[in-house]
């Protein structure tokens, strides 16, 4: 039973993968974002076997940051592994998958909880544009989700990522899944 009231803990799981160039800039705006909402929260960082020294960076957040927590992978096993591994980690009543490379705004978690107050399982955020991505991208995504609607029984909009928020019921149906992709 979902009451609006309740104090809440929300988990930001972040997959990632050699990102020392944003990964700075990342946290920092996350940060703002998340003290804004007033309400405890956690940091999930996964690190995807980086190789260019983000997983040193992510030591330090842990040290000087009480609410960042950081899984080591052992070595690079792709973004939906690191992905299942937060999400299976977090302790939150609902969980935020963003990226770390700044594609995702951090700046709309707080519209994404308020959506999961007024009784949303889901919170997907759709990508109004591709910029700096190449036409190859642009064009075999579009494919891929014409073709994903067809064989699913579901529809799903296209151009939602992994941008999004799942309530705790969601990710203990989530976490009970053998699948992987
Ligand atoms: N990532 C990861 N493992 C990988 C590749 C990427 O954890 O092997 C992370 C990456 O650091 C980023 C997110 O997954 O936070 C999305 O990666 P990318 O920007 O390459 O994917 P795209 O934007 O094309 O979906
Ligand atoms: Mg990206």
């Amino acid at each position: 039973d979902f009451n609006a009231c309740r104090p809440f803990l929300l988990s930001v799981v972040v997959p990632v993968y050699n990102e020392i160039q944003v990964l700075p800039q990342f946290m920092e705006r996350l940060t703002v974002v998340l003290e804004s909402i007033k309400q405890p929260y956690e940091i999930l960082l996964v690190d995807d076997g980086s190789t260019d020294g983000s997983g040193d960076m992510m030591q330090r957040f842990v040290l000087s940051m009480p609410s960042v927590r950081v899984i080591w992978l052992s070595r690079n096993f792709g973004k939906e592994a690191a992905v299942t591994a937060g999400l299976a980690e977090a302790k939150g009543d609902a969980a935020v998958l963003i990226d770390a490379d700044l594609q995702d705004p951090p700046e709309l978690i707080p519209e994404m909880v308020d959506n999961w107050r007024d009784g949303a399982d889901m919170v997907c955020m759709r990508r109004r544009s591709r910029a700096g991505e190449n036409w190859f991208k642009c064009t075999s995504a579009s494919l891929f989700y014409r073709l994903l609607n067809r064989i699913s029984r579901f529809d799903i909009p296209p151009d939602t990522g992994d941008f999004r928020l799942m309530s705790r019921r969601v990710l203990n149906a989530l976490n009970r899944l053998p699948e992987r992709n």
